[in-house]
């Protein structure tokens, strides 16, 4: 859907906002955190702003660079009594276009790579980014309010987690 590529030469910006069921995996994850109101999923909206900004240098090499910044926020409930914990997320990343980074691309951690020939669309990058930043587990810091007792075992929501990073 988007070019990259093209958006950073041009320094162009797209946005807009995006729903649950254009990120399947996303979807996956929240349910594995006991997110199952169907409302409050069906409401979520993630809004997204992909900018091209100008070529960077990286050591000797120029790069063409894009931003991206997502906002949103998730209706997670807390783990253990079940009352809702929504979590708003404002979040900016940097990316690099390149085939082969080079090494001082490498070395900055502020600023991530995508390969200039991926065909991933922003969506799967959007929600490859909400993925990485989904709390593993979520639960009131203190004794929560109201605690229920859940009976029987519940799959461990940290490796279904795992596996969904690892499916991509
Ligand atoms: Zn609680």
């Amino acid at each position: 859907m988007a070019h990259f590529q093209e958006l950073a030469k041009q320094q162009k910006t797209v946005e807009g906002a995006l729903a649950l069921s254009a990120m399947p995996r996303l979807h996956e994850a929240l349910q594995a955190l006991g997110v199952t109101d169907a409302a409050a999923l069906d409401g979520i909206q993630v809004h997204y702003r992909l900018q091209g900004l100008p070529s960077r240098y990286f050591g000797e090499v120029s790069l063409p660079m894009l931003a991206l910044s997502l906002q949103t926020t998730l209706p997670l409930v807390c783990q253990r009594c079940f009352e809702p914990m929504p979590e708003s997320l404002e979040m900016t990343f940097e990316f690099a276009l390149c085939d082969e980074p080079p090494e001082a691309l490498l070395e900055d951690e502020t600023v991530d790579w995508l390969e200039s020939t991926d065909e991933s669309s922003l969506e799967v990058l959007v929600e490859d980014e909400l993925l990485m930043a989904l709390p593993i587990s979520v639960m009131h810091e203190e004794a929560c309010t109201q605690l229920q007792q859940s009976a029987g075992e519940k799959p461990n929501p940290f490796a279904v987690l795992k596996q969904l990073k690892l499916d991509k």
